[in-house]
């Protein structure tokens, strides 16, 4: 349930999408995966293709972090972002809500 109804008994904080800022992208200017022509390679295929993708791209990514915390602070589920698939970048913002 990526993106739950507001007021669904269910819904988290987790799955609220919020509107973004174009400051916010400026990170992206350094992405290495910017010249990546199809950009459904960090989103579609089986788990050994996206960890290759992380492997190829974004291990040296001089923007890893920045592309991480956008993720999780847009709750972007979907996808490699910031060196990590979607379920693992949950789990990280779980982890770090829970520690607050
Ligand atoms: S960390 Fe990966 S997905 Fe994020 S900008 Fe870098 S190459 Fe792209």
């Amino acid at each position: 349930m990526p993106y739950a109804a507001e007021g669904d008994a269910a819904a988290s904080k987790f799955d609220t999408p919020r509107k973004l800022e174009w400051a916010e992208f400026k990170w992206t200017e350094s992405a290495r995966c910017k010249e990546v022509k199809d950009p459904r390679l960090f989103f579609d295929g089986p788990e050994t293709d996206l960890k290759r993708v992380i492997l190829v791209w974004c291990d040296e990514c001089p923007v890893k972090q920045a592309c991480l915390e956008f993720a999780i602070r847009n709750k972007i589920w979907d996808g490699v972002w910031g060196g990590m698939m979607g379920r693992t970048r949950r789990r990280l913002a779980y982890r770090r809500d829970r520690t607050r």
